[in-house]
């Protein structure tokens, strides 16, 4: 039997890379998909390609930064789809000003990637938070490796900040959402080729070998090397684990 066969699963930031990955792959363990992205072409294609392949998909645009469209959302789903019992926080952008850059760069950069990566779980979380009590939900949030370090590469302390934040946000709901039957994990990707990162792998071959350098498994990771950490902290496979990072950085924060 599929592994997430009768769950409704939310998906933030499904239009691209680690989320639209994360999203086919629950669909083909059998889950019904809510595809949320600031990108609404991208993220309605996502959810065609699931109907194509035979799952149930439906997809809305969000902006995850405004709390008010994140409550709305969370009701249109509830009255059109269902009681969502899984949902990945996975939309995030990075940006690679040093903190010495331009003032006015810097503090943009603050304010867009806290916005987006820290607040932006908390509102997503927050908005859907009746369904995933009352369903026992498994709640999945991405990480980085830099939710432990700042990397050795041009890069916003913004973003190490965010990723800190979002460890201490999943331990925090874990501990206080453990006794409501609801599990809350985290996955801390590595160096993923995605859109993301498409332009400085393009432009700045060097920081990828900083990178693949360091990594005991010698390659850049793929959106698809996220989807069986995902499927394990959503599926009852994980039934015990909560409070957890799953690494998936091809060894990176291992050594
Ligand atoms: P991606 O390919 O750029 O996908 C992110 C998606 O989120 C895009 O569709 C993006 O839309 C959307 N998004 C951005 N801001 C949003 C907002 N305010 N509201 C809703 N959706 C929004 O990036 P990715 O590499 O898959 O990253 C996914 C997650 O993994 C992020 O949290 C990232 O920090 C994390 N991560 C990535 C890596 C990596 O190496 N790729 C490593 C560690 C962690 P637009 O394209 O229109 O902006």
């Amino acid at each position: 039997m599929p592994l997430l066969q009768n769950h409704i699963a939310v998906v933030t930031g499904a239009a691209s890379g680690i989320g639209r990955a994360i999203a086919l792959g629950y669909g083909r363990e059998g889950a019904r998909l809510v595809l949320l992205d600031i990108n609404e072409k991208g993220a309605a294609e996502a959810a065609q390609e699931i109907r194509s392949a035979g799952g149930e998909a439906e997809s809305f645009a969000l902006d995850v930064t405004r709390r008010e469209d994140c409550i709305a959302v969370a009701k249109q789903v509830a009255d059109k789809v269902g009681q969502v019992s899984i949902l990945v926080n996975n939309a995030g952008i990075n940006r690679r000003n040093a903190f010495t850059a331009d003032p006015g760069a810097v503090l943009k950069d603050w304010q867009d990637i806290m916005a987006t990566n820290l607040n932006g779980t908390f509102n997503v979380t927050h908005a859907f938070l009746e369904p995933l009590l009352a369903s026992k939900g498994r709640i999945v949030n991405i990480g980085s490796i830099q939710s432990f370090v700042h990397v050795r590469t041009p890069n916003s302390p913004a973003y190490t900040t965010s990723k800190h934040g979002v460890l201490g946000f999943t331990r925090a709901l874990a501990a206080e959402l453990g006794k409501h039957g609801v599990r809350v994990n985290a996955i801390g990707p590595g160096l993923i080729e995605t859109p993301l990162n498409a332009s400085v792998r393009a432009n700045d071959p060097g920081l990828v070998k900083i990178f693949i350098d360091h990594t005991p498994l010698g390659r850049a990771g793929k959106p698809e090397d996220i989807v069986g950490p995902a499927i394990f902290l959503a599926s009852d496979l994980s039934s015990y684990v909560t409070g957890s990072i799953v690494m998936a950085d091809g060894g990176y924060r291992s050594i």
